[in-house]
């Protein structure tokens, strides 16, 4: 008896504690992670793909690419850069509930580090609430536009309970680079270390059609895992923001409004 009441209080002391005290994991992924910059995975035998600039017209098809090859990946979407989100819903729905991991770029490409505090606050609440509309979650992790961080972005990052990562290498898809020029910087960076977060974009039909490929191969002969940027940090569990968010139906029904002016004019 006096061992079994010993055992039941201090099984009551750890629920109590459990109900309101952040697990010591939760404390240290808040206190490391939010507001700080992060360039590569925490764990070796691990790639992360990443993909920014969609949800766009490939997105679909990549989806299919990274499951048919029982590879996760990580979409940083924009809200309104190639056509607006609320337009792209089905291809957003398909990439999560595929269980790939769903990440802001912000609303409209915005250059974090040149805006004021509410102007941020903005280009990320509106990414936010697409993804409650369209999925119901709020994302954990951004990555920046054109990588530019600021000392008062980091903050309003923390704040916002914002993962931000960049890359450890630049695929330089965005600027020119064929798929095999961005092979031999992998090829060069090597299999071997805590893994890589590469930079690369979903934009481009060279990289969804001969990267992506040539990576899930590289990743299959070099014995690593294809994983979401959140796994790859040991944190699968804090892909999204805890809590759950109402859904809009005024964002749904005016999502012209929430994006004016862009459904006819895509960039190529
Ligand atoms: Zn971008």
């Amino acid at each position: 008896m006096r061992v079994s009441g010993i055992l039941n209080t201090a099984l009551f002391a750890l629920c109590a504690a459990a109900a309101t005290v952040p697990t010591p994991v939760e404390v240290l992924r808040r206190q490391h992670n939010a507001g700080t910059v992060i360039t590569k995975c925490a764990k070796p035998g691990v790639l992360a793909l990443a993909f920014d600039d969609g949800p766009y017209q490939y997105t679909s098809k990549l989806v299919d690419t990274l499951n048919n090859a029982g590879a996760k990946a990580t979409f940083f979407f924009t809200g309104t850069l190639y056509g607006c989100i609320y337009n792209q819903r089905a291809a957003v729905k398909k990439a999560y509930d595929s269980g790939h991991q769903i990440a802001s770029h912000t609303w409209t490409h915005a250059n974090l580090a040149n805006l004021g505090t509410s102007q941020i606050q903005s280009e990320m609440q509106k990414v936010e609430q697409a993804f409650v509309n369209i999925f119901g979650k709020k994302p954990a992790y951004m990555r920046p536009p054109n990588l530019a961080t600021s000392g008062n972005m980091l903050s309003v990052m923390r704040s916002m309970g914002y993962s931000v990562i960049t890359d450890d290498i630049d695929t330089g898809d965005w600027n020119g680079q064929s798929p095999q020029q961005s092979q031999q910087k992998f090829q060069q960076a090597g299999a071997g270390g805590n893994g890589h977060i590469p930079l690369m974009h979903e934009t481009y039909a060279s990289t969804v059609d001969t990267l992506v490929p040539w990576l899930i191969n590289w990743a299959k002969t070099n014995n690593l895992k294809l994983v979401t940027v959140a796994e790859c940090l040991n944190d699968a569990g804090g892909m999204y923001q805890s809590g759950s968010f109402p859904w809009k139906w005024t964002e749904l029904l005016l999502r012209e409004a929430a994006c004016p002016f862009l459904s006819a004019s895509q960039p190529s």
